[in-house]
């Protein structure tokens, strides 16, 4: 797999602070509609509810419930907009105050089991979309026959491998390193239960080596027989096919991208760190890490928030720009433009703001062939075929050419002198699909 050296876009922000916790926002939306399909809310409009209550249930009982991020009164459920340009059905939960967040007695000694289930009673989502929960991915074939009856592919494969991902996703990106930085001690906490669940024969922490994370977390963790690997932070390698490769050599079967296929699970280090203060004290995973940059005016924040926080009270407090010409949630490589500043976040993100004299606005043009988007994809595609079918509706066509095997690294567009909208054809296409075969 071919790793394209990108220069980072802007200065990196170094060391990074603490993050800062915000008061509760006005309005919290906790979305109904996810990955897994759409919940059933649990409550009802002029209902109050405790932080932690359950407000949504899956049908199928191995789904994660969702729970209020803060206790409060319900104002109704209503369709918003989510930072990936869909729409969802969502709880809308006015707090009352700034409570501390919501925690349960740990699930002291469990056997993996019992913990897998606690873990799906808790509620853990995850920065990445995956194609199950973290539960039942981390679980060893016995774990998962028994307690999610999941016994087909690719539950049946041990786990060779367990990657905790410390490296943070894209230049400018410091959630990561703020986890490993400043909340590591958790992550150590949770170790001894991903290898109870997991029954991996190998535990691999992956982080940046030009930042790596203070010796007393890495000695720590080596004590607990992690295998801390500093790796050098070149984009796309934190993207999991990328670094499932560069960690154990394993290409990850496309369009499936599921790393267990070939014996590996990957966590992110943010859900590490919520497991390992569950696992402490009981805190359930219902606070999100959200960065907020803006290059030009050389602004870092990081805040915890309360899961389903709108945009809106982030940005304010940090003061990012007060009329910004775009919004980026997800951070340059790998995020959408926002309209909607009442979105809101239910995992630990980066939020870019643009000034208007940063945002280049151009028309696109027809491609060249110049051949440059070739050779930098990591998937061996060939982007510019997949952008021109996209563009004219022949997505059938751009299915034969592995238009799923895209992970929307964005490398394509970056070194497109055309400057054609790569990703966001790539997209439409795979969506126009997903449409055309609910309709069938
Ligand atoms: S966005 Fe998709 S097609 Fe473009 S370089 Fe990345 S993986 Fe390849
Ligand atoms: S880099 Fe842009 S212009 Fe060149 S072949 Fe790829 S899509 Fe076409």
């Amino acid at each position: 797999m071919k790793l394209a050296k990108i220069a980072l876009i802007a200065a990196s922000p170094g060391s990074p602070p603490p993050p800062d916790v915000l008061p509760h926002p006005e309005k919290i939306f906790i979305p109904l509609d996810g990955p897994w399909g759409r919940a059933e809310a649990q409550v009802a409009p002029g209902q109050t509810v405790e932080a932690g209550a359950v407000v949504g249930r899956f049908q199928d009982p191995r789904l994660p419930m969702l729970r209020a991020s803060a206790a409060g009164s319900v104002e109704g459920i209503r369709t918003v907009n989510t930072p990936d340009g869909q729409k969802a059905q969502a709880v809308v939960l006015q707090p009352l105050g700034d409570g501390a967040p919501a925690s349960q007695a740990p699930p002291q000694g469990a056997a993996p089991v019992a913990l897998a289930k606690a873990l799906t009673e808790a509620g853990f989502a995850e920065t990445d979309r995956h194609p199950w929960p973290f539960p039942a991915r981390i679980c060893s074939p016995e774990t998962a026959s028994e307690a999610f009856q999941l016994t087909d592919a690719p539950f049946h494969n041990p786990i060779e491998t367990l990657i905790i991902n410390g490296l943070d996703r894209q230049p400018g990106e410091m959630v990561r390193r703020t986890v490993l930085g400043h909340l590591g001690s958790f992550v150590v906490q949770a170790v001894a239960a991903l290898k109870a669940l997991s029954q991996a024969s190998r535990v691999v922490l992956v982080y940046d080596r030009s930042a790596p994370p203070g010796g007393e977390l890495l000695r720590s963790l080596q004590e607990q027989g992690v295998d801390c690997r500093g790796l050098e932070n070149v984009y796309p390698s934190a993207l999991t096919p990328v670094l499932v490769q560069l960690v154990t050599g394993k290409q990850v079967p496309q369009p499936a991208s599921d790393p267990r296929l070939v014996g590996v699970a990957v966590i992110d280090v943010t859900t590490a760190w919520q497991l390992g203060r569950f696992l402490t004290d009981g805190t359930l995973p219902l606070e999100i890490l959200v960065q907020v940059s803006s290059w030009k005016s050389g602004l870092h924040r990081l805040y915890r928030v309360p899961a389903g926080t709108p945009l809106e009270p982030i940005l304010a407090a940090a003061n990012a720009a007060p009329q910004p010409a775009k919004i980026v949630v997800g951070g340059p490589l790998l995020g959408y433009a926002q309209f909607d500043r009442q979105a809101p976040l239910v995992a630990s993100d980066f939020v870019l703001v643009q000034q208007p004299d940063e945002v280049h606005t151009y028309n696109y043009r027809a491609c060249i062939n110049c051949g440059h988007c070739v050779p930098v994809c990591p998937m061996k595609l060939l982007p510019n075929e997949l952008g021109k079918l996209c563009e004219y509706g022949r997505f059938h066509d751009a299915e034969a050419q592995y238009l799923a095997h895209c992970i929307e690294c964005g490398l394509c567009a970056f070194v497109c002198p055309a400057k054609r909208p790569m990703v966001q054809l790539i997209r439409h296409g795979k969506r126009e699909i997903l449409e055309m075969r609910k309709e069938s």
